[in-house]
């Protein structure tokens, strides 16, 4: 049988003398694997528009088990990302965690248009010319919207609007986020047992921008290193604590 997939490329690994296995992120049917025969050999074109993250139009012989792929035309190769190490080493990053978090064979059209937009988000950081710490800075913004939207579709939304204990509207200042319970918790429902850190006011902020824009809007915003870095560790252990 012979499918047709729209996906992006999440990984791949050697198998045998010649063949590669790629993980790839479909709209048709969520994540998939197959293999592409023959495709280390020196003069194998397939391999060319099989990269990682390229946005491809693949096609797929199957029958039992992993299917073949027989060809891929490349929709988006995200010029700019690839030329970028640094950027390219952060999204590497990222669709590890992409990897573990997605389940095998789910489709679900909200994951692969996050995913999309993310990398074309990626792209375009890339494009502009920003001084080079504001740049990663908003790209490391970009990087933890991501995150934190994937996690709200992967059945984990952090809760910012009120305490996830007593559900009252939280104040300003003093609050904490509760990994276990996935969200924030006010002064009042703080207890000594509970697996919490500190979350700052602009942090609870940022995280409800995020659920309410599109990844590219967020180069509009203001922000700075040591609230990125907040993000990130929250993210981190968020997803640690998931995992
Ligand atoms: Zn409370």
């Amino acid at each position: 049988m012979e499918y047709k997939y729209t996906g992006i490329i999440l990984g791949k690994r050697d198998i045998g003398e010649t063949d590669r296995i790629y993980n790839v992120y479909t709209l048709e049917q969520g994540k998939i694997s197959a293999i592409a025969r023959g495709v280390r050999k020196g003069k194998a074109k397939l391999a060319g528009h099989l990269e990682n993250f390229y946005l491809v139009d693949l096609t797929v012989m199957k029958n039992r088990g992993l299917g073949n792929i027989s060809s891929s035309i490349v929709e988006n190769n995200f010029f700019n990302l690839h030329q970028d190490l640094e950027s390219l080493k952060e999204v590497f990053e990222v669709i590890k965690i992409f990897t573990r978090l997605i389940n095998d064979e789910e489709k679900d059209n909200e994951v692969f248009a996050l995913l999309l937009e993310y990398l074309e988000t990626m792209n375009m950081v890339n494009e502009s010319q920003e001084d080079l710490s504001v740049f990663k800075i908003k790209k490391n913004l970009v990087t933890q919207g991501f995150l934190f939207k994937l996690l709200d579709l992967a059945g984990y939304r952090a809760e910012t609007n009120k305490c996830v204990k007593c559900h009252n509207k939280f104040s300003k200042n003093k609050n904490f986020f509760n990994y276990d319970l996935g969200g924030v918790v006010c002064k009042n429902c703080l207890n000594n047992s509970d697996t919490m850190v500190p979350i700052s006011d602009n942090a609870i902020k940022i995280i409800r921008i995020f659920f309410q824009n599109k990844l590219n809007s967020l180069f509009k915003l203001n922000i700075t290193r040591k609230e990125t870095n907040e993000l990130e560790r929250m993210s981190q252990n968020f997803i640690k604590w998931i995992l």
